[in-house]
């Protein structure tokens, strides 16, 4: 098998046949930095702005500054950046309860959302605990149709049939479904549907997909886009965080969420974590870019090893994430492995899968990441359920991602060596 795969020739081969992609992600990568640098100026980012606040941070300018630029990059009305968000589905969370009112429907146009959501909407977990469901906000899905995009009729067909749909959700990313993810393009198309048949706000879980597209989905009609400072727009410079932009109303209506009604966005100490945030999204485009083309690597290289990919090496994207169907538990647990080995931080440690709360299956991780969990860094992980595939993103600098790579290929080689021996 060795003789087989060079991996030297196979890695030329893969970079000579991804050149054009790669040139476009750089070009890509240029224009987004244009429009961060562009908002940075208009907004007379100076030092000062990056001086720490505490107490109630009133007038933190850096805060406010920052969620202008946020809401200039995304081609919002509006928008709130805080290290005080702490996850991606604690921001979602507050952008659901900042819009829902008992008696409301949220209505999800992409089939079930992100696992972590399940509590909050009230699908799964203890009733009483304060989901959406204890509030008497109900629940519908519109399933994805059978290629995995979204079923416009259907979404068309549910909001005429149902007038109390006040949030129409869609998630553009995977996530840890066997899905496509969403272009914008396709958000849009969504978005003038909803906005044609009813008055619902969308909603959008923009996690893992920011600065990969030139769009983003608040210029194609989303009122509401979320996301996690530790994925894509913390330019893996941020410590923690999220956002949500959107239109004026909707962001006013999260902040009192977020805070307390009446109180909003004009409190929030940022205590010496702005400079952080404002260099994160400095670095955001490249740091993407970096993650793309490492994703891109590894499809083209798994591929070879006869591996089935989603997307495939020389698709578009539309976020970070990788999938690599592994096709037996070993194999996706050597593909960890070699994650681990080929990352920065603990690339001494041998992961292992393991239960993990809330989860029917065991998991296996691979995160040797200098923030914890912060997935635009280089890491994979799977359910160790058929077909066994490993969900793969990040990698902070592409000649990093590419180590790692690597070092998941040697692994997954050793086994299938061994098991080839053990059947010859
Ligand atoms: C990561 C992610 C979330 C939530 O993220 P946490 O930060 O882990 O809470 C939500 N939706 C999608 C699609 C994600 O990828």
């Amino acid at each position: 098998m060795s003789n087989t795969f060079d991996l030297e020739r196979l890695t030329a081969e893969a970079e000579a046949a991804l050149a054009p992609a790669f040139r476009e992600i750089d070009l890509q990568a240029e224009r987004a930095t244009a429009r961060v640098m562009d908002a940075f100026r208009a907004c007379r980012v100076s030092a000062a702005l990056f001086a720490a606040t505490d107490g109630y941070g009133y007038d933190d300018r850096g805060r406010e500054v920052l969620d202008e630029i946020y809401a200039r990059v995304f081609g919002a009305e509006a928008a709130f950046v805080r290290s005080a968000i702490l996850s991606g589905t604690h921001a979602l969370t507050i952008g659901l309860f900042g819009l829902l009112r008992p008696g409301d429907t949220l209505l999800s146009l992409t089939g079930k959302p992100y696992d972590t959501l399940d509590e909050v909407i009230g699908i799964s977990g203890e009733a009483g605990v304060g989901s959406l469901k204890d509030f008497g906000v109900k629940y519908s899905e519109v399933a994805l149709t059978a290629e995995g995009l979204p079923d416009y009729e259907g979404v068309r067909a549910a909001l005429l049939a149902d007038p109390s749909v006040k949030v129409a959700f869609i998630q553009r990313s995977k996530g840890y479904l066997d899905r496509k993810s969403l272009s914008v393009d396709e958000i849009g198309e969504l978005c003038k549907i909803v906005h044609a048949c009813s008055d619902a706000f969308v909603m959008v879980d923009n996690c893992y997909g920011e600065f990969v597209e030139d769009k983003e989905p608040s210029m194609v009609g989303a009122d509401l886009s979320v996301g996690s400072l530790i994925k894509n727009p913390g330019g893996g410079m941020a410590e923690c965080g999220g956002y949500l932009v959107g239109t004026r109303r909707a962001v006013e209506l999260c902040g009192y969420r977020f805070t307390a009604p009446g109180v909003g966005l004009e409190i929030g100490a940022s205590l010496g974590q702005n400079k952080n945030m404002f260099k994160g999204l400095f670095y955001a485009p490249h740091t993407v870019a970096q993650a793309l083309k490492t994703a891109h690597f590894a499809a083209y290289l798994f591929e070879k090893l006869g591996f089935e990919t989603e997307p495939r090496a020389k698709e578009v994207r539309h976020d970070i994430i990788q999938q690599v169907k592994c096709g037996a538990p070993e194999l996706l647990v050597a593909f960890c492995r070699g994650i681990q080995y080929g990352s920065p931080v603990d690339a001494f440690v041998t992961c292992e899968p393991w239960d993990m709360p809330g989860y029917g299956d065991p998991v296996i991780m691979a995160a040797g990441t200098f923030t914890q969990g912060a997935s635009l860094e280089l890491s994979a992980d799977g359910p160790i359920r058929p077909p066994y595939i490993a969900y793969f993103q990040g990698g902070l600098t592409y000649e990093s991602g590419k180590i790692g790579v690597l070092s998941a290929v040697r692994e997954v080689l050793k086994v299938m060596e061994n098991d080839a021996q053990g059947a010859s």
